[in-house]
């Protein structure tokens, strides 16, 4: 059985959905990988080291000819019309952004399977594409907004006298936000971080930051995640964020609510009341922005001397470390598929990991978020 991995395509993403490492697992369970040709330049990855890994280097028709095809980001026009019938594609799909997408899959008859809806449980942790590259965006958007802050992190007692350490704020306490609070500590800022959900606030105080703001009720949902906040949740929550804005030197933005624009948090006028050379860093820059003003990868310094720096694919900008994790998620994924005896596919579309992330099967949209009727 081939597998394919394709050069991704979209602008600015420099990862691979494969790496040698992973390729030669995938040769161990009896697949071919097929990878295309100059497919991990991005990620630092030349075609010599995934030849010697056992991957047949392809151009780009041969590698979509492939059983098994595995993307980061989904396919481009050009690429959709590579599909055929009974192909599996497995790949970060975007499909609440992209529901005609979802159909056309369901038209070209492929199973397309989308790793951003994996359930988050434990066993799942192996394969969780959302959490191994969150942590790394993570820890990058903190390195970034430090990289344009103007000053230092840490304290500094010299003979010249003491710099004091900078006030770090992180807005959204997940996966992303718990590195940014991590690395932030690393480098001897002082932190505070917020959130909506219960667990993220002893999560916050076991890595050494203060909580600051409220836990509405029932903020956290069955599946782990936050809900989005009623109007006058959100007028509470604004009027703490400001007031405490004032006094923060850099400010990291995580807040996400699944399948919807990203929560605004941060206004204008916020932004107005901070001190000159504050850095503000949005990570929800392209799902809508959590700061207003914010641009998904531009920087723009306000009237009052704020830059508000909007994240654009962040962990392609660390593309072989993050695609080592992707990669070794996506194996980890595959592993499900595949009936370890035989070595044929056998989707059990029973098992609550392949339900959660098939989309389309048989001609047919089979997920139950975007199934016609839903
Ligand atoms: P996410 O990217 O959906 O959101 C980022 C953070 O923003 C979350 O912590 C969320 O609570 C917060 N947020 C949303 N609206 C907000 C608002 N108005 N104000 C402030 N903060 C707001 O989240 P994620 O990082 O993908 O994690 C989601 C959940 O999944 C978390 O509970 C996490 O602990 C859990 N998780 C579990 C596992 C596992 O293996 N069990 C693995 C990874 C993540």
């Amino acid at each position: 059985m081939k597998i394919g991995i394709p050069k991704e395509r979209r602008e600015g993403e420099r990862r691979v959905a494969a790496s040698p490492e992973t390729i030669k697992r995938y040769k161990a369970i009896g697949l071919e990988p097929v990878v295309e040709r100059g497919a991990g330049q991005g990620a630092a990855i030349p075609d010599d080291a995934f030849a010697a890994a056992g991957a047949i280097l392809a151009d780009t028709a041969a590698v979509w000819q492939s059983d098994i095809v595995l993307k980061v980001q989904r396919p481009i026009d050009e690429e959709m019309g590579f599909l055929r019938q009974g192909q599996i594609l497995i790949g970060a799909l975007d499909p609440y952004m992209n529901k005609d997408q979802v159909e056309a899959y369901a038209r070209a008859g492929i199973s397309a399977f989308a790793m951003e809806l994996l359930p988050r449980t434990t066993r799942a942790q192996a394969m969780d594409v959302l959490s191994s590259q969150a942590n790394l965006a993570g820890y990058k958007a903190l390195v970034d907004a430090m990289a344009e802050y103007p000053r230092v992190l840490p304290m500094m007692m010299t003979a010249a006298g003491t710099v004091t350490p900078a006030k770090v704020f992180i807005v959204g306490a997940g996966v992303a936000g718990l590195q940014a609070i991590a690395t932030a500590k690393r480098m001897g800022a002082v932190v505070t971080a917020t959130d909506v959900r219960p667990a993220a606030k002893e999560e916050i105080e076991s890595l050494g930051g203060k909580f600051v703001g409220f836990i509405p009720e029932g903020a956290a949902t069955k599946g782990g995640y936050a809900r989005p906040l009623t109007p006058e949740e959100q007028k509470k929550q604004q009027e703490i964020v400001a007031e405490h804005l004032r006094a923060q030197d850099i400010v990291v933005t995580t807040a996400q609510v699944p399948g919807r624009k990203a929560p605004r948090i941060i206004t204008a006028a916020m932004v107005a009341g901070m001190k000159p050379g504050s850095i503000l860093f949005d990570m929800a820059a392209e799902s809508g922005g959590n700061i207003e003003g914010a641009e998904p990868g531009k920087t723009v310094e306000t009237e009052n001397g704020v830059k508000i720096i909007g994240a654009k694919n962040l962990v392609s900008r660390i593309a072989p470390a993050a695609t080592v994790l992707y990669a070794k998620n996506l194996l980890n994924f595959l592993q499900l598929l595949i009936d370890p005896k035989t070595k044929e596919l056998k989707v059990d579309t029973q098992d609550e990991l392949i339900k959660g992330t098939l989309l389309t099967q048989s001609g047919s949209v089979v997920h139950d978020a975007f199934k016609p009727a839903a």
